[in-house]
């Protein structure tokens, strides 16, 4: 199971571009409205948070192949891209706090290596605010701009993270 959801992880491009594809294709070609896609996506966000842009969106995509997510400034693009969004980020970044999955720390066996903070682009732009270990900081995972991209969870040496209800 490990496996499986770290490789998910390690593909998730390859399925933005395959379930963008399918949603362009769903309201393009299949003239589904817009408004049922909207509606979609938000309650994709009461289950699992602000998973749209970032795993099913084809603007997500486009804006990724542009901003990508390694270096300092491309982390600065995309974290400016997640706090603008569109309706759906608005709603289901809001969501990222209380929906039903999100990511959670197993403080037992945390070694605090730092590693999951080095990942995500909200822990390195705001260091001072954010972090997903860190007990006396804001949890980057529930804030507004987390885009459930998982890098965190996968960076994880000993599996303490994780992404589950
Ligand atoms: S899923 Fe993890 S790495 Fe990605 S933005 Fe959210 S907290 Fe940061
Ligand atoms: S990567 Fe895992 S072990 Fe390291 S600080 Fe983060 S949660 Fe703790």
């Amino acid at each position: 199971m490990k496996k499986i959801s770290k490789f998910l992880i390690t593909k998730r491009i390859f399925i933005l571009a395959l379930l963008g594809g399918a949603v362009y294709l769903a309201s393009s070609y299949l003239n589904i409205s817009i408004w049922y896609i909207i509606l979609f996506g938000i309650f994709t966000g009461v289950i699992f948070g602000k998973v749209f842009c970032r795993w099913m969106c084809p603007i997500g995509f486009m804006m990724e192949m542009i901003m990508g997510g390694g270096n300092k400034s491309q982390f600065s693009s995309m974290y400016q891209y997640h706090k603008l969004g569109c309706p759906i980020a608005w709603a289901s970044g809001l969501l990222n706090k209380w929906s039903l999955f999100r990511i959670k720390i197993n403080t037992d066996t945390c070694i605090s290596c730092g590693k999951c903070d080095k990942e995500c682009y909200i822990s390195s732009l705001e260091p001072a605010k954010f972090s997903l270990y860190r007990p006396e900081k804001k949890k980057s995972g529930d804030s507004y701009s987390c885009s459930k991209c998982l890098k965190c969870v996968a960076a994880c040496p000993n599996g303490s993270l994780k992404y589950k209800i």
